[in-house]
């Protein structure tokens, strides 16, 4: 299944809620204030919402926010299926432990998206070792950087200054000038910005 390339506001406009796609224009020229209502034709459609539908659209909300294929998604899932615990919670700590979601978090890149594209083309190292694997996941105690040799890239240097204005979460340790983030523990529920159901998540999964 091919990665979907058409206009990304598009997809937040589908879930109703900001995805934070598109970088910084997220932040600043947002469009889904102005034009909420679900892309096509059919949209002002009034229709009784099955619960299959509200099961679907909180994965997709999920699957997309992470930028992950389905296949991902299900694999993802039929692991933390596989943990004791809260199944739904296992599953988005796994997504959010994802090394292209902690390269975002750190603040070393704008979206979700280029997070991944810099670490399949190999600036990110993990423990001293480049990692070009988007999904791989990071634990406690790795530590996460930017390859020497790209840090003196104009991206690199500009992403510095943003990555300091950026909110962190408590798992990460993030130092913008020296260009490294350590992994403090496994984050946890509270400190996953995203706002998912992940109840209804689990309840599609399990049809
Ligand atoms: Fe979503 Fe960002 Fe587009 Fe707003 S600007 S609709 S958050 S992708």
């Amino acid at each position: 299944m091919a990665r979907y390339t058409g206009p990304v506001c598009r997809i937040c406009r589908r879930e109703s809620v900001k995805l934070f796609l598109k970088g910084e224009k997220c932040f600043t020229k947002c469009t889904l204030e102005k034009r909420s209502s679900p892309p096509g034709m059919h949209q002002q459609r009034r229709r009784k919402v099955s619960d299959f539908a509200l099961q679907l659209r909180e994965k997709q909300k999920a699957r997309r926010m992470y930028g992950v294929l389905e296949r991902q998604m299900k694999n993802t899932f039929d692991r933390a299926a596989e943990v004791t615990g809260a199944t739904g919670e296992t599953l988005l700590i796994n997504l959010e432990s994802r090394l292209d979601n902690a390269v975002y978090r750190a603040g070393f890149a704008k979206s979700r998206a280029q997070a991944r594209q810099l670490v399949n083309h190999g600036h990110i190292t993990v423990n001293g070792r480049v990692s070009s694997t988007p999904s791989h996941e990071v634990a406690a105690g790795d530590q996460i950087a930017v390859k020497e040799s790209s840090r003196a890239s104009n991206y690199f240097k500009e992403v510095a200054g943003w990555a300091k204005t950026q909110t962190r979460p408590g798992w990460l340790e993030v130092d913008p000038d020296a260009y490294t983030a350590k992994v403090l523990a496994r984050p946890t529920r509270d400190q996953i910005e995203a706002q998912i159901n992940t109840q209804l998540v689990v309840e599609h999964y399990s049809r």
